[in-house]
Order: C-alpha cells, then sequence, then structure tokens
C-alpha cells in the first residue's frame, strides 16, 4: 500500500523509532535526513564537511542542501510507492519545496508527535544509539542503558545530545520547525499524537494515524 507519511515533533520525540517502525510495516524506505547527514559526517564526503559544525552546533543546515539531499532520495526507485520522511521538512521554504516535489503523488500524510521541553531533556539526556545495528536505545528506569538489546553492541551519545545542544536544538525547533504545524494543520490528513505516552501506545496511535490517511479527521 502506498504511503506518504511525514512525521515531525521535537528532538527526542521518538519520531526516529516510530518512523522505521512504520517504514518497516508499510515497505517503503525510511528517510531521515539526520542521518543522511550523519553517514555523510562520518564519511568526510564534501557535504558531511560542511554539515559537520552545524550539527555540532544544533543549527539547521541550509534549506538548499536538505532539499537537494531529499529530492534525490525521493527519485529513487524505492520511494515510488511511499515514504516514511523522519526530519525533514523542517522550516517552512522546505515544506513548501516538499509539495512542489510532491505535486502528482499520494497526499501527505503529516504526524506530529508532540513532547514538551522538560521530557526532551531527560529523554535526550540518556539517549544511546548502538554502533553496531544503530537501534535507538532509551533510558529505563532513570539509569542511561549499558548495551545494545538487539545485538548487544556498544551503545554511544550523539554528539549533539549532550545537554547544551539540545537546549540549542529545542530553542531552533520551536522557532523554526514548530510553525509547520500551522503550516498543515488545516490538512485533512494533518494529526497530532501525544508522545507522551509508551513506545507502543504512540506506534499504536501513529498506525491508525497513518491508515487513516486523507480521511482521518484532525483532532483538537
Ligand atoms: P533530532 O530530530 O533528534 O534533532 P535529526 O537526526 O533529525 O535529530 O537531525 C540532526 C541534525 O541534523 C539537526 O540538528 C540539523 O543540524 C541537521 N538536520 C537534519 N535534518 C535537517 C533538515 N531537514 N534541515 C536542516 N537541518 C537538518
Ligand atoms: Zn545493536
Amino acid at each position: 500500500m502506498a504511503l506518504n507519511l511525514m512525521l515531525m515533533g521535537p528532538p527526542g520525540a521518538g519520531k526516529g523509532t516510530q518512523a522505521r517502525r512504520l517504514a518497516r510495516g508499510f515497505h517503503v524506505p525510511h528517510i531521515a535526513t539526520g542521518d543522511i547527514l550523519r553517514e555523510a559526517v562520518e564519511a568526510n564526503t564534501p557535504l558531511g564537511r560542511a554539515a559537520a559544525a552545524i550539527m555540532d552546533a544544533g543549527q539547521l543546515v541550509g534549506d538548499d542542501i536538505v532539499i537537494g539531499i531529499v529530492r534525490n532520495r525521493l527519485q529513487r526507485p524505492d520511494a515510488a510507492t511511499g515514504f516514511v520522511l523522519d526530519g525533514f521538512p523542517r522550516t517552512v521554504p522546505q515544506a513548501e519545496a516538499l509539495d512542489a516535489m510532491l505535486d502528482r503523488r499520494n497526499p501527505l500524510v503529516v504526524i506530529d508527535v508532540a513532547v514538551d521541553d522538560e521530557d526532551v531533556i531527560r529523554r535526550l539526556s540518556k539517549r544511546r544509539v548502538c554502533t553496531g545495528c544503530g537501534t535507538i536505545v532509551g533510558a529505563k528506569e532513570g539509569l542511561p542503558p549499558v548495551a545494545c538489546p538487539d545485538c548487544n553492541g556498544a551503545l554511544v551519545q550523539r554528539r549533539d545530545d549532550r545537554e547544551s545542544v539540545v537546549r540549542e536544538r529545542l530553542t531552533v525547533y520551536r522557532q523554526r520547525t514548530a510553525p509547520l504545524i500551522d503550516y498543515y494543520r488545516e490538512r485533512p490528513t494533518f494529526r497530532s499524537v501525544d508522545g507522551g505516552l509508551t513506545e507502543d501506545e504512540v506506534a499504536a496511535a501513529v498506525a491508525d494515524a497513518a491508515h487513516g490517511g486523507s480521511v482521518v479527521r484532525r483532532t483538537a
């Protein structure tokens, strides 16, 4: 089944985890601009060299750069029947560019995963990423996890999950990305889900919103 889905929400809302689940379930690619940029940084490509310092400071990479990345990615054959976008768009110009790219495709389903700032800071300070399989591991009972539950791989903290950078990312989110809620709010395919629920509860709400497609009703 085709699905054009975009997940938005502050850093630490659990977008990445939910996006992977949905992409697997719908057999469409998970397109995460943050992951693509981090891979470019790892590989030390010209793109990576341009993005690294911006990302470490919690700022946004330029619109033209990320729009180009997404345009190329959406043209690959595996995205022909749909995609789950995670971390893009993050500004109004990016959203406008996406609308132009999707001109003749199915409508875009937009799900906002809402989490408040204190929760974001608490979650991200304990978030770790597996160096083996890329799984995102959250805190259980207040402690940072020690090893990957999936592959037992070593866990690391993302460079931009340090508290000072998290605060900057949140500020940037509220100023530049949250206005997208108003950009999409009036569409019948917009839904907001409570990111403070458990991972499975959020997954159920998100799947429901995604399946609803163009017939979902906007929640108050
Ligand atoms: P999170 O949602 O947890 O903040 P991401 O992995 O989505 O993290 O993004 C990490 C960083 O990559 C961002 O802080 C930003 O510097 C850069 N980035 C990712 N997507 C975009 C985008 N669409 N526009 C501009 N910068 C982006
Ligand atoms: Zn792992």
